[in-house]
């Protein structure tokens, strides 16, 4: 098992998907199928690029034999998820044979990563453009459709931010809202820093004016998003000044954030989630690793004493708080002992998820430049497979707990298993499936716990 437990948006490795917001088929210069792989900032992106695209006259399609330009935008932060697009590559070689005038395109992270290797290796591909170039895209695909040109737009800006492009949202409760990108941590195992260069964050005014308009449109959940989101700074506003703002726009009753930096939490911000209605009871805190030593060479800045006592804090302040994790098994000379204080810290901080990884060394990253990536593939799967079930029984008994009670959840669509149930999530981030024929799509509804699962609480309408 490469990685395991809840939340699949946020991984690289679940399955794409497509935007198919604005769909003009009859009167669009031409149709794209945009499909989107890794993280929320992806989806986001994804909508920025739909707007921009929409605004040259292209419609987009869900079926990607209907169209004339095939694009994904890709995640660099594992090798699976390269090796999904080589795949899809792959795949593409015959379409392209059956209909030459067909314009593929790679964008995001891994256009960036690899650049022209990437046109040097696979002919079927026309375009890359990296995450702070999307401006450049309409053009780049113009000239791809209209002189067979092959194009890059892979420059990354120290000021881009979008802030004056709408995006078209893909349809759902929630809509994600950049409010920085970048990051300058540098962590010694992740190619973010270099896929999606400096830090730089937007104005508030233009975070809070697109909160409105989301709150105009009907969504009553926004999740700010930022590569190392809690760091946002704007002139004298921080992070926390900017939640509160956002908080108190009419008609948003949820608001999320992610990715955070355990760096990056000043007990004003933890009062800020404690004190306002709004702000969900849910923090993301990647650990990454137990051992002193190898966070140190991960470059993450905390000891594991200090991110314990912070997970403490954050408990006391604001109680009942979920808190959800990030580790990597297997960075660079790992030792079981170091890999077991991992599990220590787990078992001690009893997070209510995790996302588990086996370290994946990304080229060009300083971790691929110093030291070895010298944990056995078999030894790194172990590590993995271990720390996904001590996790499963926590979550398991956490919900357990919960049996008898009553939450409040947002329904946020029908169930995977039956169109007669409800898929919602409570204020902590955790599904809840039920059935009640007299709600919809969008609306808060009170639900007793009848039944749990590692991942799933399931119940009737109270
Ligand atoms: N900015 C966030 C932070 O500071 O933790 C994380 C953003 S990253 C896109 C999401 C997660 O991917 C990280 O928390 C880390 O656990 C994982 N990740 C990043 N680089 C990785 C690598 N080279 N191998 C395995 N997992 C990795
Ligand atoms: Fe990557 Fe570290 Fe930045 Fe997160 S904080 S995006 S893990 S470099």
């Amino acid at each position: 098992m490469q990685e395991a437990l809840t939340i699949a948006q946020s991984c690289a490795d679940s399955a794409p998907r497509v935007h198919t917001r604005g769909v003009v088929p009859d009167n669009a210069v031409a149709l794209v199928n945009l499909q989107t792989f890794g993280c929320q900032m992806n989806e986001y992106d994804s909508e920025l690029v739909g707007s921009l695209l929409h605004g040259r006259g292209y419609g987009f399609t869900a079926e990607d034999h209907k169209a004339d330009v095939i694009l994904f935008n890709t995640c660099a932060i594992r090798e699976t998820a390269h090796a999904r697009i080589f795949a899809r590559l792959g795949d593409l070689q015959h379409e392209k044979r059956q209909r030459p005038e067909l314009v593929v395109g790679i964008l995001g992270c891994m256009a960036q990563n690899l650049k022209e290797d990437i046109l040097l290796k696979f002919p079927v591909v026309d375009l890359i453009c990296g995450p702070d170039s999307y401006r450049q895209l309409p053009d780049l695909i113009d000239r791809a459709r209209g002189l067979r040109e092959r194009g890059a737009g892979i420059d990354l800006s120290e000021y881009e931010t979008y802030d004056d492009i709408a995006p078209t949202r893909v349809e759902g409760v929630n809509a994600w809202i950049a409010i920085m990108r970048g990051c300058d941590n540098f962590c010694t195992f992740c190619v973010v820093p270099y896929t999606r260069g400096r830090e730089r964050s937007r104005d508030p005014r233009g975070v809070v004016d697109e909160t409105r308009r989301l709150a105009d449109q009907g969504y009553k959940q926004v999740t700010l998003l930022g590569q190392n989101v809690n760091s946002y700074r704007h002139d004298a506003a921080d992070f926390a000044d900017l939640m509160l703002q956002v908080a108190d726009v009419p008609g948003i009753e949820r608001v999320r954030f992610t990715s955070p930096h355990p760096k990056d939490f000043p007990e004003k911000l933890l009062h800020a989630i404690a004190d306002h209605p709004h702000l969900c009871k849910q923090i993301h805190l990647p650990l990454q690793a137990g051992s002193d030593r190898i966070l140190k060479k991960m470059n993450r800045g905390y000891t594991p004493d200090e991110y314990q006592r912070l997970a403490e804090r954050i408990r006391e302040i604001i109680p009942g708080v979920a808190i959800s994790t990030d580790i990597i098994c297997g960075f660079c000379g790992e030792t079981d002992e170091e890999y077991l204080e991992t599990e220590r810290i787990v078992r001690e901080v009893e997070f209510e998820s995790a996302f588990i990884f086996k370290y994946s060394e990304r080229v060009g990253t300083i971790a691929a430049k110093l030291w070895p990536d010298d944990v056995p593939e078999d030894v790194k799967s172990q590590r993995v497979t271990r720390l996904v079930e001590l996790q499963k029984q926590i979550s398991a008994k956490k919900h357990h707990a919960m049996l008898g009670g009553t939450v409040r959840v947002l329904i946020e669509g029908e169930s995977k298993k039956s169109a007669a149930e409800w898929r919602a999530r409570t204020e902590a981030n955790t599904i809840v499936v039920f059935a009640d024929p007299t709600k919809q799509v969008g609306d808060f509804c009170n639900v007793r716990i009848t039944e749990t699962t590692p991942n799933t609480l399931i119940g009737v309408a109270a």
